[in-house]
């Protein structure tokens, strides 16, 4: 039977990678009964709309998973970013951005795989801000909450042994926030008590960065509060080529919603020059997570044979392919491998 998912295309380069990916998904013979939803962030505002309209909530409410491109927060526009508000009306509290070294591409280091699990609806992004005008005071309030605290690590934990990782690293700041990061560190220690196998260190933020700029390879699961995995997942991207190669999700208890780290990129939009990579990357984990689990391994090996041949690859990572270009040959890739 045909899996029942949302598809937002999202806009800016948004609606190309997506397509690229459904026709590479597509090759990978999984039979998916999309509802589309192209009316969303400003394109949604100028109807006269809700700028994240509640068919699109419901849809995925219903349907449970959805595949997401970028939508764009037009800067003094005055709503509130669209995937900000997804993530906290659905309760999609864990935010997984994996980075790997792609064989062929030329970056600083060649063996890294590891994985931020960043807490996505609090912190220092609870929205709980305040300013003095007497006294000119601003203070932005950073609420950790136990309940919020524990099942973000206990995701990390629990996807860490679904998925064979051995090592947990807990990033955090708490010699000096004692109270948040403190609370934070304290609920990481019991819950690894939980996990026996799975080695658990904690590392303060600062010295995680350094650590990580010179020794990536050392690290393979990293779970940390909004800000600091926001932080570290950029950082990260970073060292494996970039936005156009970075695949992303938001998880909740029931519900999930895929999409690549990068915006809409409006500069490249509309050109055929966007690296789906990064959306089919995220479309793989989205297979993993319905239990395509053949069509998503089909569709990451034939990724990294593409690198490796360093043949049809974007601008971007230093090729001269389109973004359609890329699309039909991973999708001749794939399909010989299905
Ligand atoms: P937004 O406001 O939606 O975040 P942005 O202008 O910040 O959009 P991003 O998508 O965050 O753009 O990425 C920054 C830059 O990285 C882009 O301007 C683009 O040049 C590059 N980039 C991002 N994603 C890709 C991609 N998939 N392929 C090629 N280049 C990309
Ligand atoms: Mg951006």
């Amino acid at each position: 039977m045909a899996h029942q998912l949302t598809l937002l295309p999202g806009d800016g380069i948004g609606p190309e990678v997506t397509e690229a990916t459904l026709q590479v998904i597509e090759a990978a013979g999984v039979d998916i009964d999309w509802d589309r939803h192209r009316v969303i962030g400003a394109n949604a505002v100028e109807r006269g709309r809700p700028a994240l309209p509640s068919d699109i909530v419901d849809s995925i409410q219903e349907r449970g998973t959805a595949l997401k491109g970028p939508v764009t927060t037009p800067v003094g526009q005055g709503f509130t970013s669209v995937n900000v508000q997804l993530r906290q009306r659905l309760d999609l509290y864990s935010n997984v951005r994996p980075a790997t070294s792609l064989e062929g591409l030329d970056t600083p280091f060649d063996d890294v795989d590891l994985i931020i699990f960043r807490e996505n609806t609090e912190g220092l992004y609870s929205g709980i801000e305040y300013y003095d005008e007497r006294l000119d005071i601003a203070d932005s309030i950073a609420r950790v909450t136990k309940r919020g605290a524990e099942r973000i690590i206990r995701f990390c934990f629990e996807y860490a042994q679904a998925h064979g990782r051995e090592h947990v690293t807990l990033a955090h700041k708490a010699n000096i926030l004692k109270k948040t990061s403190g609370l934070f560190l304290d609920i990481g220690r019991d819950l690894a008590a939980e996990y026996p196998d799975i080695e658990f260190e904690d590392s303060i933020i600062d010295n995680l960065c350094m650590q990580l700029v010179t020794n990536p390879e050392n690290y393979d699961c990293i779970v940390s509060t909004n800000l600091f995995g926001d932080i570290l997942s950029d950082l990260t991207a970073g060292l494996v080529g970039g936005l156009g190669v970075t695949p992303g999700a938001n998880i909740g208890d029931e519900l999930a919603v895929f999409e690549a780290v990068h915006g809409s990129a409006p500069d490249i939009a509309g050109q055929n020059v966007a690296n789906p990579t990064a959306m089919t990357r995220t479309a793989a984990m989205m297979l993993q997570h319905i239990g395509e689990d053949e069509a998503a391994a089909a569709i990451e090996q034939s990724l990294f044979a593409m690198y490796r041949d360093g043949d049809t690859l974007t601008q971007d990572v230093g090729g001269d392919a389109s973004t359609s270009e890329f699309a039909d040959a991973l999708s001749d890739r794939v399909a010989s491998k299905v």
